[in-house]
C-alpha cells in the first residue's frame, strides 16, 4: 500500500511462488487450502511509490520517500469515510454493514483507491489482510476513534468493532505464527501480544481495513512487517521464514465460523439475504449465488437470515474451534404477500363475482408489496 514499505510485496511473490511449489510438491496441508479457498494476491497496490522509494535504495534518509502515489496522495487516508456513518448508526439506529459510498465517490478518491475499491466489490471476500512496514504488529479495526480530533489533536482511544473479540483472535493467529511479533518489544514500541486496536495505537481516517468492514463483507486487519520499511536483501529470507507460518495460518482463517447456503422454497439462490448473529451489531449478507460466510469464534449463536419478501428464518447454531459450521437457510415467502385467495362460490347465489370486483379495500396495498416481492431474487 505504501510504495517505501516494501517487505509485504516481497513476502507475497514469495508465498506465491510457495503455495504453487507445495501445491505441485503434494503437501496436503497446501493442496487442501488451495483447493478450498480462493485466494487473491495483490503485490503493489502503489507501484508508482515502490519505484522512487526502490530507486532511492535502502538508506533511511528518505524515510517517507515513496509512501504516497504520484499525485502524492496516501493511499492509506484515501478511502470513503464511513467511520463518521457507523458511529451515527451506533447510537442512533440504523444500518450496521455495507454502507454505502458517496454518489460522487469516483472523483473523491485516487486511480488506485478506485481500482481496489471496484476489486473488492466485484468477490465476495471474506477475509483480507493489508501490508506495511514500520512497525511490527498485527493491528485491527477500527483505526479511526470515535472522536477522531480533539482540540486539534488526534485522540488515541481503544474503539472496537461489534466484531472486536474476532478480530483480536485474527490478530493474534498472524502475530503467534510470526517469529517475533508476538513478543511485543519491536523497532521501540511494545504491544502486548504484538496486537493492537488502530485507533488505541494512533488514530487515522479513511483507511482501507475499516472501508473493507464497513462497506463489505470482508474482514480485513492490517500488518505491520518490519523495523526497517526497505529491508536489504540479506534480510529477505530470515524476513520470509518468520512470517511465511503466519501468512499460511492467516489464510486458513477463513474457514471458520458459520457458511452456507439461502434458497428459497424452490431451491433457487436468495442472493442479497442478510445474516445476522444476535449479540453482535455487524450483519453479512449473501452474494450473488445465495452463498453466505460469517467468521464467528467458537460457541453457540442464534442467527437469522432475512430478505424482502420471506419470512425471517431463525436457528440456533453452535461452532466448534475447527471446520466452519455449514449452515444452510431456506426462506419462505412471506405470508402477507400471498396472492389473495379466491373467494369459494358461497351458498347458490347468482353473481359470478369476479376477484378483481370483490377485493377489499386492502387489495391495492398487498398487491403493492407482492410486485416489491417479485422484484426481489426471483
Ligand atoms: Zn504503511
Amino acid at each position: 500500500m505504501h510504495g517505501n514499505e516494501v517487505l509485504g510485496r516481497e513476502l507475497l511473490l514469495q508465498l506465491s511462488e510457495f503455495l504453487c511449489e507445495e501445491f505441485r510438491n503434494g503437501n496436503q496441508r497446501i493442496v487442501r487450502l488451495v483447493e478450498g479457498t480462493r485466494i487473491h494476491i495483490m503485490p503493489s497496490m502503489n507501484p508508482d511509490g515502490y519505484e522512487v522509494a526502490a530507486a532511492q535504495g535502502q538508506d533511511t534518509f528518505g524515510y517517507l520517500v515513496g509512501r504516497n502515489n504520484a499525485n502524492g496522495v496516501d493511499l492509506n487516508r484515501n478511502f470513503p469515510d464511513l467511520n463518521t456513518y457507523i458511529y451515527y448508526n451506533e447510537k442512533n439506529g440504523g444500518p450496521n454493514h455495507h454502507l454505502p459510498l458517496p454518489d460522487n465517490w469516483k472523483s473523491q478518491v485516487e486511480p488506485e483507491t478506485q481500482a481496489v475499491i471496484q476489486w473488492i466489490r466485484s468477490f465476495n471476500f471474506v477475509l483480507s489482510a493489508n501490508l506495511h512496514g514500520g512497525a511490527v504488529v498485527a493491528n485491527y479495526p477500527y483505526d479511526k476513534s470515535f472522536e477522531h480530533r480533539v482540540r486539534g489533536f488526534r485522540r488515541t482511544a481503544n474503539t472496537p468493532t461489534p466484531d472486536d473479540k474476532l478480530f483480536q483472535k485474527l490478530a493474534k493467529v498472524y502475530s503467534y505464527a510470526h517469529g517475533w511479533m508476538h513478543q511485543g518489544w519491536n523497532c521501540g514500541d511494545y504491544f502486548p501480544d504484538g496486537i493492537t486496536n488502530g485507533a488505541s495505537w494512533y488514530s487515522l481516517s479513511k483507511g482501507m481495513q475499516d472501508f473493507n468492514y464497513l462497506h463489505t463483507n470482508c474482514f480485513e486487519i492490517t500488518l505491520e512487517l518490519s523495523c526497517d520499511k526497505f529491508p536489504r536483501q540479506e534480510e529477505l529470507q530470515r524476513e520470509w521464514l518468520g512470517n511465511r507460518e503466519a501468512l499460511i495460518q492467516f489464510l486458513e482463517q477463513v474457514h471458520q465460523g458459520i457458511k452456507g447456503m439461502v434458497l428459497d422454497e424452490n431451491y433457487n439462490n436468495v442472493a442479497n439475504a442478510v445474516i445476522s448473529v444476535s449479540g453482535i451489531n455487524h450483519d453479512v449478507t449473501s452474494g450473488d449465488h445465495g452463498d453466505y460466510f460469517r467468521l464467528l469464534l467458537p460457541g453457540t449463536y442464534t442467527v437469522t437470515a432475512t430478505a424482502p419478501g420471506f419470512d425471517p428464518e431463525t436457528l440456533i447454531v453452535t461452532v466448534g474451534p475447527g471446520e466452519p459450521k455449514l449452515v444452510n437457510f431456506q426462506l419462505k415467502r412471506s405470508i402477507l404477500q400471498a396472492t389473495p385467495k379466491r373467494k369459494a362460490p358461497n351458498s347458490g347465489h347468482r353473481n359470478k363475482v369476479l376477484p378483481k370486483k370483490v377485493q377489499p379495500q386492502a387489495a391495492g396495498k398487498k398487491e403493492l408489496k407482492m410486485k416489491q416481492s417479485q422484484r426481489g431474487p426471483a
